[in-house]
């Protein structure tokens, strides 16, 4: 190797310090993520009487590749309804360590109840925390488990490492 090719080497080098840098300090900076994303689920309300859009048609489950989702439908009560249809997803639950973020569910789903959004912080401590059931994707809840056993723990809200932009199907949720 030359002293010439040294010399270009170095040039590349110093080059590259003098550029605006392509990555950021995360956590402490937050990146947007896009608006096609596809990150943990949602489960929607309709907007104007708050039921919720799964019927327990297990359609979702159907499609889903992985075999991440598990469905359990009951009847609806018709005198105090929990979803529009005749039947209601009793048990709903994502094993977010199967799931592969494909967005088949979300196209499966008739009623359009079930939506990949923006949220990816997931990480968590115990196996039985990555299995997600309504209580966890309702429309509303915020954050990962941990997110929100530590925001709990401090009397704080959910802080999301992310901004995350419009996206008109998810009117409503509270990223
Ligand atoms: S995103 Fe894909 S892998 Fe994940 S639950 Fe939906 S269908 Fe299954
Ligand atoms: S989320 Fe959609 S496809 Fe899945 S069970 Fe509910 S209504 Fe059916």
């Amino acid at each position: 190797m030359s002293v010439l090719d040294i010399a270009k080497g170095m040039g590349v080098t110093l080059g590259h310090l003098f550029k605006k840098p392509m990555t950021v300090q995360y956590p402490e900076q937050k990146a947007p993520v896009q608006a096609r994303f596809r990150g943990r689920h949602h489960l929607l309300r309709h907007p104007d009487t708050g039921l919720e859009k799964c019927i327990g048609c297990s359609l979702c489950a159907a499609a889903c590749p992985a075999y991440a989702i598990y469905v359990e439908a009951a009847e609806n009560d018709p005198a105090n309804p929990t979803s529009a249809g005749e039947r209601y997803a009793s048990i709903y639950e994502i094993n977010m360590l199967r799931c592969i973020f494909c967005g088949l569910c979300e196209e499966a789903c008739p009623t359009g109840a079930v939506v990949l959004g923006h949220e990816f912080e997931l990480a968590d401590f115990r196996y039985q925390d990555f299995v997600y059931g309504k209580e966890d994707m309702l429309v509303g809840v915020k954050g990962a488990k941990w997110q929100r056993r530590e925001a709990a723990a401090k009397g704080k809200d959910v802080e999301l490492g992310f901004t995350a932009p419009p996206r008109p199907e998810l009117e409503g949720v509270d990223y």
